[in-house]
């Protein structure tokens, strides 16, 4: 068995989730005794995909199409599919990632593959049968799925499998799969918003606020509790449903999943459906006034005090660190 790992990009470049994934599938490779070859659909730099060698890609096939230029669900399945195939890969690992969650079935419905996805740790491939432990029900429980067909596909979840760092090499060939015309029959126009600020899915620390904060007026503060850690800032759902924020940092059940090492709430009151997308953080810690708010069931630390007392003078502690 042979193991293909799908590398998505974004602009051109590679972020931390695809390393994270190359690493992860180069364990699981390692445990079957077997290589690791990627894939790369989209204009990467070479200096990008080399550097795919060093988390153990020994070898990478690189797509470059005009056709291809946007991400396109049924075409980048059939092109991932169209590697496997060529290379006898039976397992393939991608990213749970946005895009990743719409190609994930896609694949494994082309190459006939059961599908864990919303991994959350290495598997069990001590038999034919491959154990996955993954998140279900928005992060609220965990589940055990066997994948007992033979061909496997595996999704990611981000920020559950750390970086590592092998050292060696890859060489990049280039791949040119044929792609079915009916692939690219509706073509999606993505609209990127840039912004120098950490991006929430990838941000190892989050400041996220909710109603607490009162009104659009007060983030200044939470965008300095974030600027001074380095941290992407979030919001709970009534905040943007109010326009107080932009939808793209709701998290929760209907938001965006997130799984940073450090997520502050802030004026949160910790709904089942918030904490279904935040508690897979590793730490938590929760500022609320109310000592009664359900957040603190589930925080590492607790403030229990005003946010408009509690957040400045964290950040001035901080900077004054
Ligand atoms: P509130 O519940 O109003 O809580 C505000 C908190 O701020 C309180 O705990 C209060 O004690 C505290 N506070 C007030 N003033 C201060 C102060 N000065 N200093 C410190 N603390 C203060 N919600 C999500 O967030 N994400 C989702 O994805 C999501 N999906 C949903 C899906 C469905 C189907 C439904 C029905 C609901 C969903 N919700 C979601 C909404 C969710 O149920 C809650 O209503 C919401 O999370 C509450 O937001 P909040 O904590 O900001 O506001």
């Amino acid at each position: 068995m042979s193991v293909l790992v799908y590398t998505e990009n974004t602009n051109g470049s590679f972020k931390k989730s695809v390393y994270e994934v190359v690493s992860y599938a180069k364990a699981i490779a390692d445990s079957l005794n077997t290589s690791l070859t990627a894939i790369s659909i989209g204009d990467v730099e070479q200096s990008a995909l080399t550097a795919l060698g060093n988390y153990g890609a020994s070898r990478v096939l690189n797509v470059s199409s005009d056709q291809l230029k946007q991400f396109v669900n049924q075409a980048y399945a059939s092109v991932i599919a169209a590697a496997a195939d060529q290379i006898g890969a039976d397992l393939i690992v991608l990213s749970n990632s946005f895009s990743g969650k719409g190609l994930a079935p896609r694949v494994a419905a082309k190459v006939e593959a059961g599908l864990a996805d919303g991994a959350v740790e290495l598997p069990d491939v001590s038999s034919d049968n491959i154990t996955v432990k993954k998140a279900a029900f928005s992060g609220k429980a965990f589940a055990i799925t066997e994948l007992t067909s033979a061909k496997k596909v595996i999704a990611l979840n981000p920020n559950s499998f750390e970086l590592r760092e092998t050292g060696g090499n890859t060489t990049v060939e280039t791949f040119q799969p044929d792609i079915p015309g009916n692939d690219l029959a509706a073509i999606i126009q993505d609209i990127v918003r840039t912004t120098d600020k950490v991006t929430l899915p990838d941000a190892e620390i989050v400041v996220s606020a909710g109603r607490g904060l009162k009104g659009p007026e007060n983030w200044g503060m939470i965008e300095e509790l974030a600027d001074v850690l380095g941290a992407a800032t979030a919001c709970s759902k009534p905040v943007s449903d109010a326009g107080w924020r932009p939808h793209s940092e709701h998290v929760g059940q209907t938001g965006i999943a997130v799984s940073p090492n450090l997520y502050i709430a802030i004026g949160i009151s910790g709904a089942i459906q918030h904490l279904a997308g935040v508690s897979a953080s590793k730490t938590i810690v929760v500022i609320n006034k109310d000592p009664e708010a359900p957040f603190f069931k589930v925080a590492d630390y607790g403030i229990v005090g005003d946010a408009f007392d509690v957040v400045p003078r964290l950040t001035a502690a901080i900077k004054a660190y």
